[in-house]
């Protein structure tokens, strides 16, 4: 497989733009959130200067990586690039799992190959390389587990500082990880939201840039690559359906744009899945806000769920996911931590994938969307797993 990382291509990042009042900021240096409203900061490329000009069979010649969608990505010199081999995900037919559910096309998007055996991964390796271009040495995070896992590694790896802040109960194998990476650890009495305070109430003080979800422009940029995959898998022509498992949204908000940019430089049409956010029913303020039809969400209490990643009483990017599950005529659904544990050995006994909780959930949801007559028999649906399974 060709891992050679080392093409080069021009500058195509132009700066960054405030999601909600549009306001502009330059890409090179470090910037957080919009300094008027408060809101994330989104990349934006010179997307007509590479229409017509890049088209999809340079990507022929090109690792099977990520990095190969460079010209929509915020490196644009080698040099800059952190990388642990964050492969091209598995998109597997699962056939027999489909069968169950009186489904021919289902299709699972195999997360659990990247390094640290989760996509975070795939935003980190971004987040990392442009602090690294950017000079940066003391990176902070707040964590429901597998963030603090892959910074501590990508951190590593770049000579770069991770002060890791996740809840005391995260699992062992985040907490391990991470020590093993030599990161500088704290564990805090609360969740993620409660994490995400002491990184903003310390940061200032302590030198550490804040790489919290959409609080950081470029972790989104790598999540989009997912899209990108997915798209390029089944050959520019994307599925009906998207169930993904949501916790800070990353992964949603960056596929939306993701799509966007590439029918912008005419890489696909008009169509878009159908974006299906699963959450735990013990953590669910999306899930609530879509059954209320608000456009942001309320901060959940007590959340409590076996699937740590989608443990997130809170979003920045609230209104951005549930724009997303909007527009593409989607929906937001929760399934139960007993549904979630039930549908754990559905996909190891009918396609051999050992998945994640968060996996797990989103094979659940089919089941509760099947029931509810909300997927055709006839649709090529997608379940993200997101991560590996971890004792
Ligand atoms: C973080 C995480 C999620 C939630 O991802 P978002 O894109 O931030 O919504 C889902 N699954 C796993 C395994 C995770 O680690």
């Amino acid at each position: 497989m060709n891992q050679d990382l080392s093409f080069s291509h021009g500058e195509t990042l132009e700066h960054l733009e405030c999601s909600k009042c549009s306001e502009i900021y330059p890409h090179t240096v470090p910037q957080n959130v919009c300094n008027a409203c408060g809101k994330p900061l989104l990349a934006r490329y010179d997307l007509e200067q590479l229409t017509g000009i890049w088209t999809p069979d340079t990507l022929l010649s090109r690792p099977a990586s990520l990095w190969r969608y460079a010209e929509l990505l915020p490196i644009s010199t080698p040099e800059d690039m952190v990388s642990l081999g964050e492969t091209i995900t598995p998109l597997v037919h699962a056939k027999r799992l489909g069968a169950e559910f009186g489904l021919t096309e289902v299709w699972v998007k195999d997360e659990s190959r990247l390094p640290t055996g989760s996509f975070k991964a795939r935003g980190l390796a971004m987040a990392v390389s442009k602090a690294k271009s950017l000079g940066l040495t003391d990176l902070a995070i707040p964590s429901a587990g597998n963030a603090a896992t892959a910074l501590s590694v990508y951190a590593a790896a770049a000579g770069i500082t991770a002060h890791i802040f996740m809840p005391q109960d995260t699992p062992d194998f985040n907490k391990q990880t991470c020590q093993l990476a030599a990161a500088n650890v704290t564990l805090i009495d609360g969740l993620i939201t409660d994490a995400g305070r002491i990184v903003a109430e310390r940061k200032e003080q302590e030198g550490w840039f804040d790489v919290s979800t959409l609080k950081e422009p470029y972790r989104v940029e790598g999540k989009k690559t997912m899209g990108f995959e997915l798209a390029e898998q089944f050959n520019w022509e994307l599925p009906d359906v998207i169930i993904y498992p949501t916790g800070g949204g990353t992964g949603i908000v960056g596929m939306w744009k993701g799509f966007a940019e590439l029918e912008a430089i005419g890489w696909i049409g008009k169509k878009r899945p159908r974006f299906i956010s699963v959450q735990s029913t013990g953590c669910a303020p999306i899930v609530k806000a879509w059954e209320e039809g608000a456009t942001e969400a309320t901060p959940w209490r007590d959340a409590h769920t076996v699937a740590s990643g989608l443990r997130v009483p809170q979003a920045i990017g609230d209104f951005l996911i549930l724009e997303a599950i909007r527009k593409s005529n989607g929906a937001a659904i929760a399934v139960t931590d007993k549904a979630i544990r039930e549908a754990m050995q559905l996909l190891p006994t009918t396609e051999g994938l050992l998945t994640c909780p968060e996996g797990a959930a989103t094979v659940a949801a089919l089941e509760q969307l099947m029931a509810n007559g909300m997927i055709e028999p006839s649709e090529r649906v997608v379940l993200f797993n997101t991560g590996g399974y971890q004792s």
